[in-house]
């Protein structure tokens, strides 16, 4: 551990870890997890070679912004490394990738340009180039970028021979999507070790390189299709990985099946605690069939190039409930207390004794003419006013709506620092529930009249009233949104199905 002076210092130097459980006894394989690395992947080491190889070579001026084609990893290294250096950067990906990776990239600062899936990563990568060409961008180009391999021979590569300490490696697998990782690990380890195999993994279904038949110029390879190892084999043999295929490193091509990726991604979690996407598991799978072929107590280095974390809306996470199931059900039923389905067997909740709540109790005996002021100061000041708790769930959803509509509101936060003055946040809830008849939060006002809670204005909402109620106090709104007011609940709120 070290003191950084940037998190792009904290990039590679990934462990390299023995799996007990899933490799055969007689054989070590070593897992090398990519996931280590600051957002999670192999990319964040191409993302910060190839912004700096620019940088040295001028091609790259300050403030410029940055485009790449990226099926997400390389972009959300690239979002790193550009926010800390305060590039600009566009993402072109297809629509395909999963949900989790725009958000995370939007989440970073850059803009995504989805493209259809239909057109595959060259669709992306064409569009990529347009962009470039027609804005003056920065293009990473990491399908072909020597920056890209250059990394990997220089971090990646080495960190596994000074991790195996002289031991030989009996075989190193991969998958490839740019094959950066490919051809820069697999000249050093051969010239470390000419007898160590590099064995490349593929989909089965798409065998670009275990079909033998070469790239044409421009147009998809012939045997590409879709598959779930997203981040490996795009529709192309890209420039990269025919440099490391026309140099002889690859001794073997495995296929893989989807399926068996899904099992071992989660294989790998459930039995070593090692917690992966998709293409790891794949990888994993090619390095289980190398290691059962493999002599014994021999050595077997894996790659694993990302986290997990990011398949949540994918395949990889199918069957993965979001509800209780009938064992859990069961769990929760074998003791009293905490339960949906009998309520009155919960312990009663204590009643509160804290100052606070104290203090709102003797308000409300006494009338509080201070609060009831401030309360009519907050309805003067705007048409649309919300008295809101900054952690509450329903206020968000309630924000949300106003916010699609286009309406301001002045949003009233009771548990706010400005509120704790005078405690005025909790005095006002008596007066507040006075008022409305009702003693939750949110409590939204229009015109100075109260209208109710969430529940209140997504009914309002939805029976037409709301806009009535708007347009009588000139609030102008946008009339012709056309929204679900329950999706703006989160999710656990929604009202439950039968099963409740
Ligand atoms: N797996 C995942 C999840 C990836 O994002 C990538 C990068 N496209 C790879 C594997 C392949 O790495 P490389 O581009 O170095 O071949």
């Amino acid at each position: 551990m070290a003191r950084y002076a940037s998190i792009l210092e904290t990039i590679g130097r990934t462990p390299l870890v023995r799996l007990a459980r899933l490799a055969p006894p007689d054989v070590n394989l070593h897992v090398k997890v990519e996931a280590f690395n600051p957002m999670g992947s192999v990319k964040d080491r191409m993302a910060l070679a190839v912004i700096e190889a620019a940088e040295r070579s001028g091609d790259l001026r300050p403030g410029q912004t940055v485009i790449e084609a990226t099926s997400g990893n390389t972009g959300i290294g690239l979002a790193m490394v550009c926010a800390r250096k305060g590039y600009p950067l566009v993402v072109t990906m297809a629509e395909s990738f999963s949900l989790e990776r725009r958000r995370l990239l939007r989440f970073l600062g850059a803009r995504v340009v989805l493209t259809p899936a239909s057109e595959k990563g060259s669709g992306m990568l064409a569009k990529a180039v347009e962009l470039a060409e027609t804005h003056g961008y920065f293009l990473c180009r990491q399908f072909e970028n020597e920056a890209n391999a250059e990394v990997h021979s220089r971090t990646t590569a080495r960190e596994i021979l000074d991790d195996m300490q002289g031991e030989p490696i009996h075989a190193w697998v991969t998958g490839f999507g740019t094959g950066g990782t490919l051809k820069g690990v697999s000249r050093v380890l051969k010239a470390a070790d000419a007898r160590t195999r590099i064995v490349v993994a593929e989909p089965d279904n798409a065998p670009l390189l275990g079909s033998g038949e070469v790239q044409p110029q421009g147009v998809s390879h012939p045997r590409f299709r879709p598959h779930l190892m997203q981040g490996w084999s795009p529709d192309f043999i890209s420039p990269l990985t025919q440099q490391a295929v026309a140099a002889g490193m690859v001794d073997e091509v495995v296929p893989v099946a989807g399926e068996e990726a899904l099992r071992l991604a989660r294989e790998l979690a459930r039995k070593e605690g090692i917690f992966v996407g998709i293409s790891a598991g794949a990888t994993l799978a090619a390095a289980l069939e190398v290691a059962r072929r493999a002599p014994a107590g021999s050595h077997v280095v894996c790659m694993l190039p990302d986290t997990g974390e990011r398949y949540q809306t994918t395949p990889l996470f199918a069957g993965i409930e979001d509800e209780m199931n009938e064992e859990e059900l069961a769990l929760s039923r074998s003791t009293p207390g905490f339960r949906f389905d009998t309520p009155a067997a919960a312990p009663a909740p204590q009643p509160s004794a804290t100052p606070a709540v104290r203090v709102a109790a003797a308000q409300e005996a006494t009338s509080d003419a201070e609060a009831e002021q401030r309360l009519d100061d907050y309805l003067a000041q705007a048409p649309v006013v919300m008295f809101a708790l900054a952690w509450c769930e329903f206020c968000w959803a309630a924000r949300k709506l106003f916010d699609r509509l286009g309406v301001d509101v002045l949003s009233v936060e009771l548990d706010s620092p400005a509120c704790q003055v005078g405690d005025m946040g909790v005095r006002l809830r008596p007066v507040l529930a006075r008022r409305t008849g009702a003693p939750t939060i949110p409590q939204i006002f229009i015109g100075g009249e109260p209208l109710g809670g969430c529940g209140e204005l997504f009914e309002a909402w939805e029976n037409g009233s709301l806009g009535e109620r708007l347009a009588a106090c000139g609030v102008a709104h946008d009339s012709t949104a056309r929204i679900d007011s329950r999706l703006l609940l989160p999710a656990w709120l929604h009202p439950r199905s039968a099963e409740a």
